[in-house]
């Protein structure tokens, strides 16, 4: 957007333009903005984001090896391009500006700033070194600034992923993907280096219920099944009873189990690695003199009549397999980034009803909800909350007084002396990725450093 243009719509206030401040810079501010926009014409959005770089889990979450996902972000540059959006990176919600001076400077706050802790299993070992969470390993391959020195051993042979959704299953892939494969993605530098030195063989994928259960989707499972070079191994005895019930289940469930019947009746010895799904087991401890040896799993039968929501019940068998790295993968919480937003902590998140924190005041996405659903999901969460909003603005009369918005923000920025980094900044960092990616044969070299991310947007 042109300079000229950007001050101008933000010195002039006007008592009919509702002044919206979007906290988060990810899928569920990007799209919750572009439905604003798109309803209301005479509507301001700003998008204050934590860090000098947008989109949020589509660009520090998402595989690199799934580039097509990753296409979501031309919806959201449009919208950052629009004349009634403002992207502001590099500010730190909480820290550099309270939820207090921005409810004061706008007349709407929106928080979407996610779920970025992840959930522990509590269980003893769980200390040790090479004990590691899924989220933790995937900000080091995609470049979180502070995963970048993430401390991972991969000198040994045997991994243990506890937890079977898609986070799972990436790891395991880019844990066993072919280097020449991962080069070619935006996979950050340090990480490819790393993997090319790896000795992983096995990666065992450790869910608590059963495969009818399972939480992977199809499209990462077949990926799995296509791996170059490595052979997926079954446990018969974990599929008992599941072809017999297989022309029962609705479509999707079937497709997914039909391929894993499938697979477990073709399954091969080629290949010099191997993914081992693993069902019916939960974590009990994690074994090991400092550094992991092996875990110790509990034997699970499932209880319940309805297959999707039986229960998984612990029996008294153990199982002990040795590995030499555990990742977790349960998933996320949120965290209260202010003392004045209504927080959940044992949900890990901000207490809402149906996105509404109170008058004026919202949240929306994986803070929301919880870390559940895809971006798709969290676009329809982003879009029904901007209704609310746009409904809010005429019923409750959320926007009939004169608010400085940005002006003011900008005040008390200045005085930390907080780099602002606004869009036009956000493409020179844009264009220095993607051309330091050229070189190497690579759609983009993430810059990893927030200060050198400073220096070129500068
Ligand atoms: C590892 C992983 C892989 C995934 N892969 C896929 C996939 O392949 N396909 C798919 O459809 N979905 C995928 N998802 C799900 C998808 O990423 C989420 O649905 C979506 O990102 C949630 O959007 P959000 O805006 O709520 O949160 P986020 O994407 O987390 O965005 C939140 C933003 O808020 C910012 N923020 C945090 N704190 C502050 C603060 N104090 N001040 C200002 N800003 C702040 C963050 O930096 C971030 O940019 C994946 C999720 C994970 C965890």
């Amino acid at each position: 957007m042109h300079i000229f243009k950007f001050f101008k719509r933000l010195y002039s206030s006007s008592k009919t333009n509702p002044k919206i401040c979007i906290v988060g810079g990810g899928p569920a501010g990007f799209y919750a903005a572009q439905h604003l926009i798109k309803k209301l014409k005479n509507v301001q959005v700003d998008i204050y984001e934590k860090l000098p770089v947008p989109f949020g889990l589509v660009r520090f979450g998402v595989a690199p090896d799934h580039p097509e996902v990753k296409n979501v972000i031309n919806t959201f540059s449009k919208t950052a391009e629009s004349e009634q959006v403002n992207f502001i990176g590099n500010v730190n919600v909480g820290e550099d500006v309270s939820i207090k001076q921005l409810k004061d400077a706008y007349h709407i706050v929106l928080l979407t700033y996610g779920a970025d802790k992840s959930k522990t299993f509590g269980i003893p070992g769980e200390n040790l070194k090479n004990v590691i969470s899924a989220r933790n390993i995937v900000g080091w391959y995609n470049g979180t600034p502070w995963n970048s020195n993430l401390d991972m051993d991969l000198s040994g042979e045997s991994v243990a992923v506890l937890g079977q959704g898609n986070v799972a299953i990436d790891v395991a892939r880019i844990l066993l993907s072919p280097i020449d494969e991962l080069s070619k993605t935006d996979i950050t530098q340090h990480a490819l280096e790393k993997l090319s030195n790896s000795k992983i063989k096995k990666v065992y994928l450790i869910g608590r219920r059963g495969p009818l259960q399972a939480a992977f989707t199809i499209k990462e499972l077949r990926e799995m099944l296509k791996l170059k070079n490595c052979n997926t191994v079954w446990r018969k005895d974990d599929f008992s009873g599941v072809s017999e019930l297989v022309s029962s289940l609705a479509r999707p469930k079937k497709r997914i189990s039909e391929l894993m019947l499938n697979s477990l009746n073709q399954m091969g010895t080629s290949g010099s690695k191997t993914f081992y799904p693993i069902f019916f087991r939960s974590p009990l401890e994690i074994l090991g003199d400092q550094v992991v040896e092996k875990i110790l799993l509990g034997v699970n039968r499932l209880e319940g009549t309805d297959f999707l929501s039986s229960k998984a019940v612990m029996t008294e068998k153990r199982e002990e397999i040795p590995c030499n790295l555990v990742i977790t993968s349960i998933g996320y919480k949120s965290h209260q980034i202010d003392k004045d937003i209504p927080f959940d902590n044992s949900k890990g998140v901000a207490i809402n009803e149906n996105s509404k924190i109170e008058k004026g005041f919202y949240t929306s996405g994986w803070l929301a909800t919880g870390p559940t659903g895809v971006i798709l999901t969290t676009m329809g969460n982003a879009f029904g909350t901007a209704n609310l909003i746009l409904n809010d603005i005429e019923k409750e009369g959320l926007a009939v007084t004169l608010k400085p918005g940005f002006e003011e923000i900008e005040k008390i920025l200045k005085v930390k002396n907080t780099q602002l980094v606004l869009w036009k900044d956000w493409l020179k960092i844009d264009k220095y990725e993607k051309l330091k990616g050229k070189h190497v044969g690579k759609p983009r070299e993430k810059i990893i450093d927030v200060q050198e991310m400073l220096k070129v947007a500068s």
